[in-house]
């Protein structure tokens, strides 16, 4: 797919520093768009949450949502941001099919937040992204191209356009240049991202899913020499839609910048896209200048002015961050920086939370969702948190396992059940019957069985070789459908054999 030289990563990192810098757009999460009525529902039949507003229709006149602006200045405030007193939206005109006005309203020279910070865990240190603003606009509809192998628009035999996305509010967030990475900033955009989205999600302001689009980033990078004073030309990477692709997208402009520098050459400053499959970019539009996007002072639109005890309020309702509720909850759990990292990437933070709240030992419930229902959710397809079993229920079952009434393949059976919509545990270990065999003459029968059958092995243990006990345990477990505790089967048999 790409023609491009690349420089060895290692290589190009001895001679180049890179700086990054990320803007990173936000569908809020409002139950209605920007500046009409129509409901936000993702998913919906297209073009039936639209109205004369967010179609551009002539002579219709927008009106602020006040949801919107309380979740941007909620942003704002926990980026560490400068919430303006006065500020005012701006046309951006430009064409875009998917855009029926033929601008969208946005904010320019005029944001609702400024300079602030965000910090990030990279590797054991902390690096602070500065923000430069956090502003609000609208979002585009969305065009849908047909018949072409990619469904991009070359190729295509025609193009359909849904306006329900049309009007949806939308915050970027946009980083200042991001330097003294070096070869980490590939995985040092990652976890800005990630910690954006998780700091995001902490303030019920966007369901922020990267795979429908919610959150949605573009990358920036660019080389200079090392040792340099001034910085490199930078590239802007579009629409980077996972965090994984956020690394890739990085780590390839380096290597692509660093072979187009060794070579003598210039980096162009311009739009490139990403491609998914390839983990590559390919040069887009050269990028357009403000000025080309005939900028003013949206005429239909008062000037917002959030009166500050408003934004007090805004700010002494701003829960725990975080990164300190990460910290506080690693202490209160005793596991480890990797532990809480593998909880966090899985998304699995807060049920296990719930999970340790309903009376499950920290432990577990780390080994029940990053385990057994992680590995069913990456089946399904599915995310954790849409599983359909509860914290609760998670916890009634690692209880049940705790005081020995089911062993973990029983409750593995348990937790296909419950989510085969079953009815909770206990409910499902009565209609199953399935607990633990502990009746001592069962057992004991069983045993007795399992000694007759392997006199070889039964012998081998009498003269005192433990360690070949195994087998006998799985005779007994088999012979009980692994209804029974192994650990008690062992019990049994060694002093059988004694
Ligand atoms: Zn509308």
């Amino acid at each position: 797919m790409t023609t491009d030289t690349l420089a060895p990563y290692s290589e190009a990192m001895e001679r180049y520093e890179p700086v990054i810098g990320l803007e990173t757009h936000v569908e809020l999460g409002t139950r209605t768009k920007m500046f009409c009525g129509c409901v936000t529902t993702f998913g919906a039949e297209p073009n039936s949450q639209v109205c004369p507003v967010c179609l551009g229709l002539p002579g219709s006149l927008p009106v602020v949502n006040r949801m919107a602006i309380e979740y941007t200045i909620r942003i704002g405030l926990a980026m560490n941001c400068t919430i303006a007193e006065w500020c005012r939206f701006a046309r951006k005109n430009y064409f875009y099919p998917d855009m029926p006005k033929n601008f969208q309203i946005s904010q320019y020279d005029e944001p609702l937040c400024t300079d602030g910070w965000l910090d990030v865990g990279v590797n054991g240190r902390t690096v602070r992204v500065g923000i430069e603003r956090v502003h609000l606009e609208e979002d585009t509809g969305k065009s849908l191209h047909v018949g072409g192998a990619t469904g991009r628009i070359h190729g295509a035999e025609y193009s359909l356009v849904d306006y329900n996305r049309a009007g949806i509010p939308l915050v970027e967030i946009v980083t200042k240049p991001i330097p003294g990475t070096g070869a980490d900033a590939p995985v040092a955009a990652r976890l800005y991202v990630t910690e954006l989205r998780d700091l995001l999600r902490s303030l019920h302001v966007s369901d922020v899913r990267m795979e429908e689009g919610s959150l949605r980033c573009d990358v920036n990078t660019s080389l200079a020499p090392r040792g340099s004073a001034a910085w490199g030309t930078r590239t802007e990477t579009k629409n980077v839609n996972s965090l994984r692709s956020v690394e890739r997208a990085v780590l390839f402009e380096i290597e692509r910048q660093a072979a187009v520098l060794d070579a003598g050459g210039r980096v162009k400053q311009e739009t490139r896209h990403f491609h998914e499959n390839t983990g590559t970019t390919t040069a887009g539009r050269s990028k357009e200048e403000a000025q080309d996007y005939r900028y003013f002072p949206e005429p239909d639109l008062v000037p917002v002015a959030p009166p500050a005890e408003w934004v007090e309020q805004i700010r002494a309702a701003l829960p725990e961050p975080p990164s300190a509720r990460r910290a506080r909850l690693r202490a209160e759990w005793d596991l480890s920086e990797a532990d809480m990292t593998a909880l966090s990437n899985a998304g699995a933070l807060d049920l296990v939370a719930e999970t340790v709240a309903a009376g499950a030992s920290p432990a577990d419930a780390r080994k029940w969702w990053l385990g057994e229902l992680a590995r069913l959710a990456n089946e399904d397809g599915t995310e954790l948190s849409a599983l359909g079993i509860t914290p609760a229920q998670v916890a009634r079952i690692s209880e049940l396992v705790a005081a020995g009434a089911l062993n973990d393949k029983l409750a593995r059976q348990v937790i296909d059940a419950v989510l085969a919509g079953e009815g909770d545990p206990d409910e499902v270990v009565k209609a199953r019957g399935l607990a633990v065999v502990s009746d001592e003459s069962a057992l004991t029968k069983a045993v007795d069985e399992a000694i007759a059958a392997n006199p070889d092995i039964a012998a081998r243990v009498r003269e005192g070789r433990v360690a070949a006990v195994g087998p006998l345990v799985g005779a007994v477990m088999k012979a009980t459908r692994g209804q029974a505790d192994a650990a008690r089967v062992r019990e049994l048999i060694l002093r059988r054999l004694s």
